[in-house]
């Protein structure tokens, strides 16, 4: 029986495997297929302290899983199908394999909201994008829409005016989530053009295979209009993920991974939670990370009250 398993690898995953692995716990990870969470669609990170001049979201994932490795942290390059409660612990599947655990640690993350047409999932790669770092550089000299109030369609309607000729935020409201300073970025850029209280009901070029416009409504009048666009990303929030302990732990009203206040605690004994998959707030790499460290702290005093 391991002591925990750690489902996740983004920083709080890692960081909670370097916290125990330093515990001498013999932390087992499962990574995932896609290791390394959001991070790995970022590009420059500026805000994680220790790092003066920035890093790259990628090195500071590989930086992380080195740390965890150097201290015994077993590494499975797996998805885990399934987890459930048995005596005196958890039942962990991956790939076929069972694998029993004291304790696990849930930092699965959050994934990338979609718009839920058909029109964008048909045209989903071909003009449509969920990470405006990832394929920005395919729109060069190109028009696109970024959907979205909030920090990341800022960040990412900046970013991608390094590219396209002209970016367009299309935002369902008239006010901006975003912060401040983030707002005014963008509407210093003279590349951007914002499309308020809209929102896209149709992405158009699914006959031809590729994006070609959009169906817009003006959500205060209801009327609708085209407008010609060559790219399409949705910038509009996170979903956590909680398939795996969906019916085993309480989440919040946000469908978040409810934990008691101040720790990494769920409501179920020896199954702690960290990172983006229980906080719908803060969001950060930092905060992830702090996460971590808080999950490895409690497992390794959950054990050692049960020793
Ligand atoms: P967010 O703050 O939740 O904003 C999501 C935006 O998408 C909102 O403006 C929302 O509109 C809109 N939206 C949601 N569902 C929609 C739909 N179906 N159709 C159209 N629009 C929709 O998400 P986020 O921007 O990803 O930011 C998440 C967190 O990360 C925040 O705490 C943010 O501060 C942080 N963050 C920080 C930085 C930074 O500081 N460098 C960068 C990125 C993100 P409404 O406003 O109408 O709800």
């Amino acid at each position: 029986m391991h002591n925990t398993i750690i489902i996740g690898s983004g920083p709080a995953g890692w960081t909670a495997a370097i916290y125990a692995a330093r515990a001498d716990l013999k932390p087992m990870v499962f990574e995932g297929y896609e290791p390394g969470g959001q991070l790995m669609t970022t590009t420059e990170v500026e805000n994680f302290p220790g790092f003066e001049h920035g890093i790259q979201g990628p090195d500071l994932m590989s930086v992380m899983r080195k740390q965890a490795k150097r201290f015994e942290t077993e590494i499975i390059s797996a998805m885990v199908d399934s987890v459930k409660q048995i005596d005196g612990g958890f039942e962990v599947v991956s790939k076929g394999q069972t694998y029993q655990s004291k304790t696990v640690i849930l930092s699965t993350g959050a994934t990338a909201r979609r718009l839920g047409l058909e029109s964008e999932k048909a045209l989903y790669g071909n003009g449509v994008s969920a990470c405006a770092t990832c394929d920005g550089f395919f729109f060069k000299g190109k028009n696109v829409i970024i959907v979205g109030g909030g920090d990341s369609a800022m960040e990412e309607a900046t970013f991608l005016t390094r590219f396209a000729e002209k970016v367009f935020i299309v935002h369902r409201r008239e006010e901006f989530r975003a912060s401040k300073i983030m707002q005014e970025r963008v509407k210093a850029n003279s590349k951007i053009e914002l499309i308020l209280n809209s929102e896209v009901i149709e992405i158009l070029g699914v006959d031809v295979g590729h994006v070609t416009g959009v169906k817009l409504r003006n959500t205060v009048s209801g009327e609708t209009s085209e407008m010609n666009i060559d790219g399409v990303f949705a910038s509009i929030g996170h979903e956590p993920n909680v398939a795996l302990v969906k019916g085993l732990v309480d989440l919040d009203e946000k469908g978040y991974v409810k934990t008691i206040p101040g720790t990494s605690q769920t409501n179920i004994k020896g199954l702690f939670a960290c990172g983006d998959v229980q906080d719908s707030r803060y969001r950060q790499a930092i905060t992830a990370a702090g996460s971590g460290c808080m999950a490895a702290l409690d497992v390794e005093k959950f054990l050692a009250g049960h020793e």
